[in-house]
């Protein structure tokens, strides 16, 4: 993978381009992707963003969010842009299986792939140009990096600094983890100073929710969550019937993991979602527990240090059980935590 820096003096020249991110794209993915979008439709680039799957409502307000494709239901006007694309750019994602169904039309390409994304262990062989690091907050403050480092800054405009915001607020828990360096405070001086109204993007991703999101979040915490005092661990573990009787909807759950972290002394919290079609994990832990590693080891998955997820194909009672016995196996990291 060479340096994005040499992509650099290439941008002036319009070229057809596609941007995509992970599946389920939460707000950084999403953030990242149409604020990159909005940069470089202003060289005159034809820029295509495809998602591979659908995503929550509450993203639908980003500027230019209409013209985003969703590959499960778009794959016919999707696979042209790909078949047809010179560069694809590659957003707050590290393997290309993170694409679902996507993974092989991007693989196939005849176009350059370029990286742009803060997971560990990217494929870096599968992409000509890129940048990967794992000490940045988001994708969207990488963004602003590529467009200051560009010596573009005169290309940031409102549309941007919404987009780009709204990924490294909602990546950064607002502002609270660790991840949180000068760099971002700095990033989000700018935008200010560029016109960012911050409190219309809170509102936008937080105040539209429906009153049964609130209802099966009453019935998680009421029903489906266990603390294991002895591990400092807490697991929530929600079947598919939960998901129907409220009606949750794509997004309904995101965050919902980081609920039990805020219960004293808890250091590694899961959710388990069934989905239907695989069982959903998220793993989020508090200082030196490493969940990349434990959702490689165990979930097929991988992330951050802090925060990473993982997808079982067994019933969600064999999930749960394969995560009980992990947390026992990983009792001497969990259990002589200091607070
Ligand atoms: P979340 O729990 O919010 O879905 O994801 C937390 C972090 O782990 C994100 O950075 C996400 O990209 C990563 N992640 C989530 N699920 C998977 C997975 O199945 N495989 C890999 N490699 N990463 C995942
Ligand atoms: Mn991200």
């Amino acid at each position: 993978m060479q340096p994005i820096s040499e992509i650099f003096p290439l941008l002036p020249q319009p070229r057809k381009v596609v941007i995509t991110t992970h599946q389920k794209p939460d707000g950084d993915a999403m953030g990242s992707s149409l604020g990159l979008y909005h940069f470089l439709k202003q060289f005159g680039h034809t820029v295509t963003v495809i998602s591979p799957t659908n995503w929550a409502a509450f993203l639908n307000w980003m500027p230019d969010c209409r013209l985003v494709l969703d590959y499960e239901s778009q794959s016919s006007l999707a696979n042209m842009a790909i078949a047809e694309a010179d560069w694809i750019f590659c957003l707050d994602f590290n393997t290309l299986n993170r694409t679902k169904r996507m993974e092989e039309k991007l693989a196939n390409a005849q176009a350059t792939r370029i990286l742009i994304d803060h997971h560990l262990e990217p494929q870096a062989d599968k992409f000509e140009y890129g940048v990967s690091d794992a000490m940045k907050s988001s994708t969207a403050e990488m963004v602003y990096d590529f467009i200051i480092a560009s010596g573009n800054d005169d290309k940031m405009n409102e549309a941007i600094a919404e987009c780009l915001y709204a990924g490294v607020m909602t990546d950064t828990g607002s502002f609270r983890f660790p991840s949180t360096t000068a760099n971002v405070h700095k990033m989000v001086a700018y935008l200010k100073e560029k016109g960012l109204q911050h409190t219309h993007v809170h509102e936008e991703l937080y105040d539209n929710f429906l009153e049964s999101r609130f209802r099966f979040i009453g019935n998680v915490l009421l029903h489906r969550m266990e603390i294991f005092y002895e591990y400092n661990t807490a697991l929530i573990a929600v079947p598919q019937s939960d998901l129907i009787k409220y009606n949750v909807r794509t997004g309904d759950t995101e965050g919902l993991v980081n609920y039990p972290l805020s219960i004293e002394g808890i250091k590694l919290a899961a959710i388990i979602i069934d989905r239907g079609e695989e069982r959903k994990s998220s793993f989020r832990s508090t200082g030196n527990f490493d969940v990349n590693t434990f959702a490689r080891k165990y979930f097929n998955g991988g992330g951050h240090f802090n925060a990473a997820g993982g997808q079982n194909k067994e019933p969600l009672e064999e999930v749960v059980a394969k995560f009980i016995k992990a947390m026992k196996e990983n009792k001497d990291q969990l259990s002589n935590y200091q607070f």
